[in-house]
């Protein structure tokens, strides 16, 4: 194994990219967007989970860097009652110190990890959209782009997100991620009156009657907050910044899902001006085929989580890490990425699962996923507790232990 070809220049891109570096494997990222993609909007919680596993390849310093803390969280109802508790992992068991949570721009995440990458000598291609793949007799793969380029290599990893491409080369039955019946808004303001805003530090989590709203401060003393909406999917034009007409409807619409409750959510929404966002929720549950010959995928190209247990991100980083050490001891790409699924599977289905289950709570109903068995019902009592101290944030990946195709 001498090379792999990366698509997509996201999460799982660049980590699996310098988790195969450090293990003496060259990659090429190769993304579809022109240039860096300066995503305006959204912003993510890593939690210890992910950032452990960016510490396993050294390269959790940036976006430490990059991100700030909230080391305690604060459960309110709709009439705004609750209590405020430490963050879970502040025992991690190991005696190390607690990376997480962190909280950081989407598009500062990506560019963290990709300069980072490149500063370790991967090269990242911009403009570089998949278009085709294929195997040739002697089992090595060629990606063809739509600029009429192309490239080859030992193997091609497809961390291509949740409209992957990869995924349907692998397997054109690969069933399409699902609308979740949920609208995230995220929106940033200065102006949150100060008996509105949580304490430096204190996620301040609050479980309205209609919608669910999550906020933090940042250092400059901003409120990035986030809300978790029941509403259909939203056409392409209605997404991401949209028109300022659209922002300010979305401010009202949201706010008014918590007009009725007694918490501090409305007085947050209704502070933000025009910086605010809306996304569409998908999941994907279960994708059966995760590779064929020298393909295989990562990331939200493999499991899409709905964003309500805030994971996505941190099993991307995860999975990066873990197929690169089954690459590292399995040079046999079938093997590699039997093993990589072995590793893998149950707990990422069980982390999309649980996130279905959150998101039940917002749109009834939502946690079914008819299409494969399992829990995935609303309201069971890990999801009634809505505490992130649960057993998937401790999971470590050791690095240096080898991995056998056996099992
Ligand atoms: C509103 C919202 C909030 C979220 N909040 C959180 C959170 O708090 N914590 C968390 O952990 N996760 C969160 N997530 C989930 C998280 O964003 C994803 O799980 C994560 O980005 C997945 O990483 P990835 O690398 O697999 O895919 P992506 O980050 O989507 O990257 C895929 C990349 O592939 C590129 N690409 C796509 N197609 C092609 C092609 N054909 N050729 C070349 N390149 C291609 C794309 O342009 C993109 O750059 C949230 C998601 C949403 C929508």
């Amino acid at each position: 194994m001498t090379h792999a070809l990366i698509i997509g220049g996201g999460i799982a891109g660049p980590v699996s990219a310098m988790a195969l570096h450090k293990a003496g494997i060259g990659a090429t990222v190769y993304e579809a967007y022109p240039a860096p993609a300066d995503d305006v909007g959204a912003f993510l919680v890593l939690f210890h989970n992910g950032l452990e596993a960016l510490r396993t390849i050294d390269a959790h310093r940036p976006v430490l860097d990059a991100s700030f803390p909230a080391d305690r969280v604060e459960m309110l109802d709709a009439q705004g009652h609750g209590r405020e508790r430490p963050v879970s992992g502040s025992g991690t068991g190991d005696g190390r110190p607690v990376l997480g949570p962190r909280t950081l721009r989407r598009s500062a995440l990506y560019r963290a990890l990709r300069e980072e990458a490149e500063r370790r000598g991967v090269a990242v291609e911009f403009g570089k959209r998949l278009v085709a793949a294929d195997v040739g007799p002697d089992g090595r793969v060629t990606a063809r782009f739509a600029d009429g380029s192309s490239a080859r290599g030992d193997v091609l990893l497809g961390a291509d997100g949740v409209r992957s491409l990869t995924r349907t080369l692998i397997d054109p039955e690969a069933p399409a991620p699902r609308h979740t019946g949920q609208i995230t808004v995220c929106g940033f303001s200065p102006l949150v009156p100060a008996e509105a805003a949580p304490a430096p530090g204190v996620y301040r989590m609050i479980r309205g009657s209609r919608a669910f709203l999550g906020c933090t401060r940042a250092p400059d003393g901003a409120v990035w907050w986030f809300a978790n909406t029941p509403g259909g999917e939203l056409a392409p034009e209605r997404l991401a910044a949209g028109t300022p007409e659209q922002r300010a409807g979305w401010r009202d619409h949201v706010a008014g899902l918590f007009a009725d409750d007694a918490s501090p959510a409305e007085a947050v929404v209704r502070a933000t001006g025009d910086r605010i966002v809306a996304f569409n929720a998908y999941d994907l549950a279960h994708t059966p085929v995760w590779s064929r010959g020298p393909m295989v995928v990562l990331g939200d190209a493999a499991h899409t989580a709905a964003p309500n247990a805030a994971q996505g991100a941190s099993l991307a980083i995860e999975d990066g890490v873990v197929l690169a050490r089954c690459l590292r001891d399995l040079p046999l790409p079938g093997e590699a990425f039997a093993a990589f699924e072995r590793l893998r599977r149950a707990r990422v289905e069980a982390l999309v699962d649980r996130s279905a289950r959150l998101n039940a709570r917002v749109v009834p109903g939502a946690g079914r996923h008819a299409d494969r068995p399992g829990p995935g019902a609303a309201g069971g009592p890990e999801a009634e507790s809505g505490d992130p101290a649960d057993r998937f944030l401790h999971y470590r990946i050791d690095w240096d232990a080898p991995v056998s195709a056996a099992g």
